[in-house]
């Protein structure tokens, strides 16, 4: 509402520090509107000028939104051949909707994130599965295998984004593409277990369940084919 002094805004919970300048800004858009017509309200399709709905101009727009984002790594999500359930998950990551404690917390639920890996970060998305120093092991057993030069990138779709263009030069550019699947499906068990059943793996056992993930998402794309870990890690080499 608004009254003599301004915007009377109301709150669920307390801001958090890292929300304030969200605020502000937010608080300057309505500053725009300091003098609300006492026409009734109504709802406006805001791609056309009139304000009226036409499946021509949604079209127009979605394609305008299109070209405006960067590249949406499609291919790295739904034709990696993982079960069809992580590759869901994996679109949820790139979709950074996953229920992560700060999304859970932007959702309006009151907790103290902390990260379960590290213990000292807050967990987000991009911490818990690309930047955190402990989870990040599991991404050096293959860029190590690789013998790759590899910088983290800052979010899920670019890093799916980039790994793909790397698995260009790989040996096995399938089984590459596995890779991103099998460490984020291992952290995020490994996670609810912690959080969950207050229950915790050692980094080995992750890497050997992360391993093994491996080599049962590969076995099931080439069944008849015998090999076994180690060479399948070697096939990952750059060719
Ligand atoms: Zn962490």
């Amino acid at each position: 509402m608004r009254d003599a002094q301004g915007w009377n805004l109301k709150f669920k919970r307390p801001l958090n520090d890292w929300e304030v300048n969200r605020m502000v800004e937010f608080l300057n858009i309505l500053e725009r509107y300091k003098e609300p017509s006492n026409r009734e309200d109504k709802l406006l399709w805001a791609p056309d000028t009139q304000g009226r709905f036409s499946v021509g101009t949604a079209y127009r727009n979605s394609q305008r939104t299109h070209t405006q984002s960067s590249y949406w790594p499609w291919k790295m999500i739904w034709k990696v051949k993982v079960p069809f359930k992580v590759a869901c998950f994996t679109w949820l990551l790139a979709k950074q909707v996953v229920l992560t404690q700060d999304n859970r917390m932007k959702k309006g639920l009151d907790l103290c994130s902390r990260c379960f890996f590290c213990e000292c970060e807050t967990e987000t998305i991009n911490h818990l599965f690309l930047h955190c120093k402990e989870t990040v092991k599991l991404w050096q057993i293959f860029i190590n295998k690789r013998g790759i030069s590899w910088s983290m990138p800052g979010n899920i779709k670019e890093a799916l984004a980039c790994w793909n263009r790397d698995g260009n030069q790989s040996g096995h550019r399938e089984r590459w593409k596995i890779v991103p699947a099998c460490i984020w499906w291992t952290i995020w068990l490994e996670r609810n277990q912690r959080c969950f059943e207050n229950k915790s793996c050692s980094m080995e056992k992750m890497k050997l369940k992360c391993l093994a993930l491996f080599y049962f998402w590969c076995k099931h794309e080439y069944p008849h084919e015998d090999e076994d870990i180690t060479s399948m890690l070697e096939s990952l080499r750059s060719s």
